[in-house]
């Protein structure tokens, strides 16, 4: 990872021990920004290439993650581009191949994680999953985004294609 990526993966680390300590964590919410409810992250390649790296360190089942990132793709069509404006790529909705349905059921540790979504967190302990936003932090990435199973399954394709 990029020193500048690690600076704001560090700050947003700091940031969010802050708001737990004032009790705005993530406990207690069924997480509707990790599903199609809310949900609408974008990464780069060079964040999905970090995922998979993570991936690969913890052995984790690339050929199930593959199908489970195309099958997203498939049911909420992320491989149709639709366009508000002819520059302007409309945000799509989607249930994360990463989420695993439950409370804290992101299974990308924090240290892991794209920086979009550590940085999404509540702002009112009694309206989580209502009133949450996100924490500013220094974007340095580059490059287009997609959303996260389409970045993914692409590295992928790459990875499998060489192992
Ligand atoms: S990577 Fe984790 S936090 Fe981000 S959308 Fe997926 S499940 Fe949610
Ligand atoms: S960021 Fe908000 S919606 Fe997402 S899990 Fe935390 S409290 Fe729930």
């Amino acid at each position: 990872m990029c020193p500048q990526k690690q600076i704001a993966r560090d700050e947003l680390l700091l940031k969010m021990r802050d708001l737990e300590n004032t009790g705005l964590d993530c406990r207690d919410c069924q997480a509707p920004c990790c599903t199609f409810h809310y949900n609408s992250m974008r990464i780069t390649e060079a964040e999905g290439q970090d995922l998979v790296k993570y991936l690969i360190s913890i052995n984790a089942d690339l050929k199930e993650i593959k199908n489970k990132c195309r099958a997203v793709i498939d049911e909420y069509r992320l491989d149709k581009d639709f366009f508000m404006k002819p520059d302007a790529r409309l945000r799509r909705h989607y249930t994360c191949p990463f989420f695993n349905n439950r409370e804290l059921g992101c299974t990308i540790p924090a240290e892991h994680k794209p920086l979009g979504c550590l940085a999404f967190n509540p702002t009112d302990a009694d309206k989580k999953g209502q009133t949450c936003k996100s924490l500013s932090y220094t974007d340095n990435s580059e490059g287009p985004k997609l959303e996260i199973p389409r970045v993914v399954l692409a590295v992928l394709e790459k990875v499998l294609g060489i192992l």
